[in-house]
């Protein structure tokens, strides 16, 4: 066990660093500093506030699976709530192929594939945090996972849950991250939803995700140092040098362990780097996403699968859209939240020229009266598969402690705000407390 009196510094006030932090704190250590680029902390658990109601512009939905993080915002007296029924919309210049024979779909995966699926995933060892020592080949595609197992059946649903969610190709990316996101219970409610029913279990919280955060931060002893600009990083055997300028003036303070928990292929940019860092980070890849928020007239009151965007990966144009907070009584400047893939060409004008037409569809009917805000993410850092087999987490996981330095966040343990928080957490308990 490390001393309670390390002195501990976490890079990132998102829902991995703040998770660190808040572990730190349970467990005795009063001396850890936050310190957060922007002015608010959450990273992409960010809300924005219009007409006094938060919106999501990223992490909004918790299943039943969140069990860590929906007993923290029960202590935090956050309000969980159910989320908008849902419907499917084929433009028609699209088929719906086999999807849309749902009775077939339904018998072949959700009572059948289902459980083959559960069986082999669970062999990988994959219900583990992190992706260290796993079973059974998940550095490949996840397509050949899929057919290697004799559930090729499922790749077209799987692609279309995929585009929706914001993984994109993940087909073709390394089978550990999609058999991290889909635990069973999580692809039957799935599959459940493509297939047009109500299925009560995504739940989002009333007061925006962000909040959650905020209200971890106002817990810690010492609450994050917002709006930090961090110049320099160096460590030697005697500690960790961290130079940073924030609204106070420049700091220069030695701390004894250090938590990055910011993207990691940001860090070379004051980190001094190793070479086994720079090696691994360069790896990273994410992808390029746009979230718009806008007021619009003539929509129902339901989430909307675009099907022939949320089919195919198609950089620009809205797969899913969804009214966070409900219709207005006149149904005039309804608030509306818009999903759509960067790629080459695509821009913020791009994306919102898309939606504009997208919406003028007939099967759609509804028009955009305003826009007000559109967020541009790097979401979903991800290796490929070449990266995955030559060892990348296996080393990654390997150096936590070298250099005084611990790594935790999306990168590690997927792009879900339960298992960022499940892995900082037991960061803390291996590193710091055993
Ligand atoms: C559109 C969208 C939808 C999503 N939907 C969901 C969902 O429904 N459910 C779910 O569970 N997850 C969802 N996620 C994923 C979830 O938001 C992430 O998994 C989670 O936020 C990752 O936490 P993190 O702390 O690793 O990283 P981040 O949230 O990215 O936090 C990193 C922090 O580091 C800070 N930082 C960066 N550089 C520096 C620097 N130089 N100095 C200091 N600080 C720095 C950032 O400002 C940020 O605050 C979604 C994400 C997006 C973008």
């Amino acid at each position: 066990m490390r001393p309670l009196d390390t002195r501990v510094v976490v890079i990132g006030a998102g829902p991995a660093g703040l998770s660190a932090a808040l572990a730190l704190a349970e467990r005795g250590f009063t001396d850890v500093t936050v310190l957060e680029k922007e002015a608010t902390v959450g990273g992409k658990c960010h809300s924005l506030h219009v007409d006094g109601h938060a919106i999501d512009l990223g992490a909004n939905l918790t299943t039943p699976r969140y069990h860590e993080t929906r007993a923290l915002a029960e202590r935090l007296g956050m309000t969980l709530r159910k989320i908008r029924d849902r419907r499917i919309v084929n433009l028609s210049n699209e088929q719906f192929e086999s999807l849309a024979d749902a009775n077939l779909l339904e018998r072949l995966v959700v009572r059948g594939g289902a459980s083959v699926y559960a069986g082999m995933r669970h062999l990988t060892g994959i219900d583990r945090d992190g992706y260290a020592n796993l079973r059974d080949a998940v550095e490949q595609p996840f397509e050949r996972w899929l057919d290697h197992h004799g559930l090729g059946a499922f790749k077209e649903l799987f692609e279309v849950l995929f585009v929706a969610y914001g993984y994109g190709a993940m087909l073709e990316l390394p089978a550990a991250y999609a058999l991290k996101f889909f635990d069973p219970v999580h692809l039957e409610a799935s599959v459940d939803t493509v297939l047009g029913k109500d299925v009560p279990f995504t739940m989002d919280f009333e007061e925006g995700f962000q909040e959650l955060w905020e209200r971890v931060d106002a817990r810690l002893p010492r609450p994050t140092l917002r709006s930090a600009d961090i110049a320099s990083v160096s460590r030697s055997p005697r500690g960790v040098d961290v130079r940073w300028t924030d609204a106070s003036g420049q700091h220069d303070e030695r701390f004894d362990a250090l938590i990055l928990a910011c993207p990691l292929q940001v860090t070379p940019g004051f980190l001094d780097t190793s070479a086994d860092e720079a090696r691994l980070f360069s790896k990273i890849r994410t992808n390029d996403y746009y979230v718009t928020v806008a007021r619009t007239r003539g929509l129902p009151d339901m989430s909307t699968y675009v099907y022939p965007y949320a089919r195919r990966l198609t950089p620009g144009w809205p797969t899913v859209f969804y009214p966070p907070v409900g219709r207005s009584d006149s149904g005039e400047g309804d608030l509306f939240v818009f999903y759509a893939y960067g790629g080459e060409g695509v821009d913020e004008g791009v994306v919102r020229q898309r939606i504009r037409e997208t919406l003028a569809h007939p099967d759609l009917g509804g028009e955009v009266t305003e826009f007000v805000h559109t967020q541009h993410w790097r979401y979903f850092p991800h290796v490929d598969s070449e990266a995955m087999r030559a060892g990348f987490y296996d080393e990654l996981e390997a150096m936590q402690g070298v250099f005084h330095t611990y790594y935790v966040g999306e990168l590690l343990s997927f792009t879900l705000v339960e298992l960022n928080h499940r892995y900082a957490k037991q960061l803390v308990e291996r590193h710091f407390v055993k």
